[in-house]
């Protein structure tokens, strides 16, 4: 609805200076759940408030302008990436919308526009909305029918191993018993996260956004970067969902992300219950253990360049950190 709405505002720039960062249903959820409240009571409330004469700050020095958490970073990195691909790419100045002046004028009108925000914010998440509205909801913008159509056949074939099939349809299918869930059914249940136990344990928030999984979800995008020469962005609908159509690479490369993708969030399913995060070693270790099975059935194909392709890089990885460690 709100991006209906902005269609037909025709509005084509997704910030100006006083685009609220708080309750703006614009944002991923990723987002709004992980650091917007946070830093709302650290002063940033609008866009605005993240650029200094019209240029994004660096984290360091939103870090000595606000005092924020230094592990903050890599939400930051995540909202650096989302302003991006909202400006198409690049990173724009910001500017003043008209309205935003007359609004900000009126003392009596200030409360309303925040009012408006939050509205349409608790109207997105509305209950029993079907998966992928679910997930549109979750994350913005919008799937194409043919792209999440799409995204769902391409999760049904990117591995020969069956489990790594079904933990990504799992998670398309948003089919875990997430705290939020249980305490709907049973409210003498925790609808906290156990990890941070500050934020309710919805199923973006249990896989993504929880403050407590910056740092595995950092080591392990920064290691798939390092292993395949491709930088991996916290982008949750790639990382999550497999929509690999935002990367820059084809062919086996994908096919490699895609299965230690889908490997990172199978461990963070083991480790569902516990208050502490899924070690990346165990990652790792995951992603070691397919090789045998790998190599036979490549094999087995008689494609052993197409085993070499996907894993090779993998396995100088391992050779590497052997040896340094
Ligand atoms: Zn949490």
């Amino acid at each position: 609805m709100w991006s209906d709405l902005r269609k037909k505002t025709q509005s084509s720039q997704p910030f100006y200076n006083l685009t609220p960062f708080h309750a703006n249903p614009l944002l991923p959820q990723a987002l709004r759940d992980g650091i917007t409240q946070v830093w709302f009571t650290k002063s940033i409330k609008t866009f605005g408030d993240l650029y200094k004469n019209g240029v994004l700050e660096s984290f360091e020095d939103l870090t000595a302008k606000y005092s924020l958490d230094k592990k903050h970073f890599f939400k930051f990195l995540q909202l650096k990436h989302y302003i991006r691909t909202e400006q198409g790419g690049r990173l724009l100045p910001v500017t003043k919308q008209p309205l935003d002046d007359i609004l900000s004028r009126k003392e009596e009108l200030k409360g309303l526009k925040s009012y408006m925000y939050i509205g349409i914010n608790s109207l997105l998440e509305k209950e029993g909305l079907k998966v992928r509205e679910k997930w549109e909801a979750d994350l913005f913008p919008n799937f194409e029918d043919a792209g999440w159509t799409e995204l769902c056949e391409k999760a049904q074939r990117f591995s020969y191993d069956s489990k790594h099939i079904v933990t990504q349809y799992n998670v398309i299918h948003r089919i875990y018993h997430t705290p939020e869930r249980l305490h709907n059914i049973n409210q003498t249940i925790s609808q906290y996260c156990p990890r941070c136990k500050s934020e309710v344990g919805s199923l973006l928030h249990m896989f993504w956004s929880c403050s407590q999984l910056s740092s595995y979800w950092e080591t392990i995008l920064k290691t798939i970067s390092k292993i395949t020469k491709t930088n991996i962005p916290p982008e949750p609908r790639l990382i999550l969902l497999g929509d690999t159509s935002i990367l820059p690479v084809r062919g086996n490369k994908i096919k490699f992300i895609r299965i230690a993708l889908t490997i990172a969030s199978k461990c963070i399913a083991l480790k569902w219950k516990s208050e502490h995060l899924p070690p990346s070693s165990l990652w790792l270790s995951e992603l070691t253990s397919c090789i045998p099975n790998e190599k036979i059935m490549y094999n087995l194909k008689q494609r052993p360049d197409k085993f070499e392709g996907i894993w090779d890089n993998l396995i100088v990885h391992l050779n590497t950190v052997d040896m340094a460690g």
